[in-house]
């Protein structure tokens, strides 16, 4: 039974918890048990809340018996990225200098997570303070994929992704600030949406770039990933980058699933050369796919999108520079060399040596660099109208197509250790991700089937305008169900034999 609860999807937990076939308690004991089985081979969790995960699901299941009306996914469990303050409960960000911090406050993600119904799982991995892409540059060793336990889970949120990939969570939540959900979706063989910026709120998501960091869903499904969608979108006065707009309509995309029409574009820009040749495979039958259900596909031109990775290394740095001020051995976490007699500067510089890790050191001393007064515009402020040549480029885009469409990720997971020494080679992972966050814009991951050369899965990136969420989750539920019909079988009945 334990098995066959973890295998449902979300949608389909709700409903056998609402119909009272099963209990909020069953289905959160069954992914604890699933974790306690698997998860010390995967090391998608950094902490565990197996407490205030049956205490929340007994409420679920009082208040259903009690006759209140909950929402669709009350008593479905979920794992949370360790960059989101969960009152009470440890919030490290991956990083030793905050190991031990317990927020005094919940981000608004948890908030209308814990609304909704939904069973909190615990806090996963990730690369800390969001920077990287393998989950490595944890301060708490690196995340395992699922589907081969020596190679990279994707990053920064890889946690997140390796806990629904290995049934662990049927959903989970990342954030992407320049491709941390896409990515990791991809290499992992899940679903994972970047929400348009402003469309989920950033109150209680520790800060990396806050112009660029968006919070959003993990699912193994379309479906799954548009209801926690629809669960964590919405103006929040608490962000005041938060859009006050109606949420779009992901979930009646995701269940209307037709491309019909659709007029979809296939960036130039973002494939060919320099792609792993399984990757480009899977991507052009996507796209056959795609044409063969009634989208009319054609390339189109994104001349600057070859700049966007070198103008990201530079604003993302730069507002982490800032950001990280505050980790200064006075208000959280870690606090070392203070012998009574040293200076407030020298216990800062003493604690954020030994608190943060080679990668965040490196992003603060670049970002402290391109902001310092000599060099501003020659970096910063250059980024910054690369930033806006990108926003052009996608606008002049969505004026011929709807949607546009690329490989999410050159390559399938690497191999634990193959980038880790070497930046540039693990940059290169977002090459593909990076346009929107710079854009701003919506765009999704989804599984795309496995590279033949190495059986890993490989994901489709689908992107869309501002505010036009709704449309990748209709592109992506059109293929779902396209490669359902054509495999008959989801893509996930192969996963992972943990
Ligand atoms: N891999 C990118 C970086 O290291 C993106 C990270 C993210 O989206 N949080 O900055």
């Amino acid at each position: 039974m334990g098995t066959d609860l973890i295998r449902l999807t979300a949608a389909e937990m709700a409903a056998v918890i609402a119909s009272g076939e099963t209990s909020a308690v069953e289905v959160t004991r069954a992914h604890l048990d699933r974790i306690a089985a698997v998860d010390a081979r995967v090391h998608a969790f950094l902490q565990v809340d197996t407490e205030g995960a049956l205490a929340a699901a007994r409420s679920v299941d009082e208040r259903r018996a009690a006759g209140e009306l909950l929402g669709p996914l009350a008593g479905v469990p979920i794992a949370v990225k360790d960059v989101f303050t969960t009152k009470g409960l440890p919030t490290t960000c991956g990083s030793r200098i905050l190991e031990g911090w317990r927020p005094p406050y919940d981000a608004t993600v948890v908030r209308r997570l814990r609304d909704a119904g939904m069973v909190i799982l615990g806090k996963t991995n990730m690369d800390e303070f969001a920077m990287g892409s393998s989950t490595e540059n944890s301060a708490y060793g690196p995340t395992r994929n699922p589907w081969n336990l020596d190679r990279i889970p994707g990053g920064s949120s890889g946690g997140s992704s390796a806990a629904v990939a290995s049934y662990q969570a049927p959903l989970g939540i990342g954030t992407d600030t320049g491709g941390s959900i896409r990515q990791p979706a991809a290499v992992c063989g899940i679903v994972g949406g970047k929400p348009t910026y402003g469309g989920v709120s950033r109150y209680g998501l520790v800060a990396f770039a806050s112009s660029l960091d968006q919070a959003g869903p993990f699912a193994r499904t379309v479906l799954d990933a548009a209801l926690l969608h629809a669960a964590i979108a919405g103006h929040d006065p608490a962000d005041t980058t938060s859009i006050d707009a109606p949420v779009p309509s992901v979930v009646e995309a995701a269940r209307g699933a037709d491309v019909a029409g659709l007029r979809v574009g296939v960036v130039k820009e973002l494939g060919g050369e320099g792609y792993q040749p399984g990757v480009l495979r899977r991507f052009a039958e996507a796209i056959e796919l795609l044409d063969s259900l009634g989208a009319k596909v054609t390339e189109v031109s994104c001349p600057h999108f070859g700049y966007a990775l070198p103008a990201y290394y530079l604003i993302a740095p730069s507002e982490c520079s800032s950001n990280l001020a505050r980790f200064d051995a006075m208000r959280y976490g870690l606090r070392t060399g203070d012998d009574g007699t040293s200076s407030a500067e020298e216990v800062m510089a003493v604690t954020r040596a030994a608190g943060f890790g080679a990668e965040v050191k490196r992003r603060i001393m670049l970002g402290t660099y391109a902001l310092s007064s000599g060099y501003y515009d020659a970096y910063y402020g250059s980024a910054q109208k690369v930033r806006t040549l990108i926003s052009r480029d996608f606008q002049a885009a969505f004026e011929q197509v709807d949607v546009l469409v690329s490989p999410t990720t050159p390559t399938t997971a690497f191999p634990i250790g193959e980038r880790v020494d070497d930046p540039m080679a693990m940059y290169l992972a977002d090459l593909c991700t990076i346009p929107s966050n710079l854009a701003g814009n919506a765009a999704l991951s989804l599984p795309c089937g496995l590279a033949p050369e190495d059986n890993l899965p490989v994901g489709l990136q689908v992107m869309a305008p501002v505010l036009g969420d709704d449309r990748p989750y209709r592109v992506a539920a059109a293929l779902e169900a396209g490669y359902a019909d054509r495999w008959g079988h989801p893509l996930l009945e192969e996963a992972p034999a943990l």
